[in-house]
């Protein structure tokens, strides 16, 4: 059973803001574990989608960064490119976006830069002999790194079902070809379904949708599989068949997550903002409110139990209503099916127990 430590959301005086919290967290957890003299450490954010303000804080980021300073390591902040066009597709882009979003040298006291290089092409082949994969494609200074801290935004996923810190592993340290093997979803029209509003043509970074007839038509060979069409549609006309695709996309990355953190055993340390909960994915280029109140920030070495306790904290809390959470309100309700229908949450932790990423017991230790 692995301990996770949690510091509630909420605070009555100065010890309880979230920099003193996240110092308490770094001691209780065993960052000094993790983390030595002299190493570079990769510190993984996701910056957020242009347009998206749910990720995490970068001075929360910055007062981590300070925590590894203070063992007398080096901390870089970190992220990879996207598949998509958006803010994030290169690193150009994505640097002058991390900078809009705050993700700076004067804010972090530490440098940044994009771990698979300017166009996404900087990476290393890691053996994970996983089902899918004999080998994953993992950004080249993620491997390069002596040590890591991975800091996620817990939050809903269209097709995880979660984001937490086994996708922000798994998709957020594969380079662009890695996060296109994982990418090989399609969208399943139902086209009796749509009305021709035009939303998914608008949202479509690929410029792959068009309207035909009375529905529209999706260019497969150009599709990249991120659906955010899906995401987009207020018909639900666009949908996965989520019997094959929604379980081997959790296979795929759950088996790049082992890939991740491959050589570096007992050097990872996990921080969860179980905050701002969107049901969407910080990739999206907006955030919809949050379906349950602020929890709190939790901290483990053990990424499966903490995307656990995460998703336990989640459906123990009581539901918003007017949210994309439709019912479930109730403490102790699933509320991640009733938000993504389809999707199986609970298998990102059998997969990554089978992986050998961690065990899904925890002990919740308060801080
Ligand atoms: S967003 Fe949905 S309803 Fe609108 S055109 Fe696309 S599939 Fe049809
Ligand atoms: S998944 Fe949808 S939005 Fe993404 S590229 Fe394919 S058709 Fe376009």
């Amino acid at each position: 059973m692995e301990d996770v430590y949690i510091a509630r959301a909420g605070a009555h005086g100065i010890k309880r803001n979230t920099e003193h919290k996240l110092r308490a967290l770094c001691e209780a957890a065993g960052l000094s574990s993790a983390v030595s003299e002299n190493d570079l450490t990769a510190v993984k954010v996701h910056f957020g989608e242009r347009g998206n303000d749910a990720f995490v804080n970068p001075m929360h980021v910055a007062s981590v960064a300070a925590e590894v300073q203070t063992i007398g390591a080096k901390p870089f902040v970190t992220d990879t490119n996207t598949l998509y066009v958006g803010g994030r597709r290169n690193a150009a882009d994505n640097l002058e976006t991390a900078a809009k979003h705050g993700f700076t040298w004067p804010v972090l006291s530490c440098p940044v830069l994009i771990a698979d290089g300017l166009k996404g092409t900087n990476f290393r082949e890691v053996e994970v002999y996983g089902k899918h994969f004999e080998h994953v494609k993992v950004a080249s200074d993620i491997v390069s790194a002596d040590s890591m801290v991975v800091i996620s935004h817990f939050k809903g996923h269209e097709v995880a079902g979660f984001g937490g810190a086994l996708k922000n592993l798994g998709m957020g340290y594969a380079a662009s070809e890695g996060k296109r093997e994982q990418h090989t979803t399609r969208p399943l029209l139902l086209p009796e379904k749509c009305i021709t509003c035009g939303a998914c043509i608008n949202a479509c970074p690929e410029f792959c949708i068009s309207i035909e007839g009375p529905s529209i038509a999706i260019d497969t060979d150009r599709c990249i599989g991120c659906l955010m069409c899906m995401n987009t549609c207020p018909q639900h006309a666009i949908d996965l068949d989520w019997q094959d695709d929604g379980v081997v996309f959790v296979e795929w990355m759950i088996e790049y997550a082992a890939g991740a953190v491959a050589n570096k055993t007992g050097k990872v340390f996990y921080i969860n903002f179980l905050t701002n909960i969107t049901p969407h994915c910080d990739c999206t280029p907006w955030n919809d409110t949050p379906f349950v109140p602020d929890i709190g920030i939790l901290a483990s070495r053990d990424p499966v139990a903490l995307d656990k306790a995460c998703y336990d904290l989640v459906n123990n809390a009581e539901g918003v209503h007017g949210t994309l959470l439709p019912d479930h309100h109730h403490a102790g309700e699933e509320k991640f099916t009733r938000v993504w229908p389809g999707t199986n949450p609970e298998l990102q932790f059998t997969i990554a127990e089978e992986m050998g990423l961690g065990r899904r017991e925890y002990r919740l230790k308060e801080i």
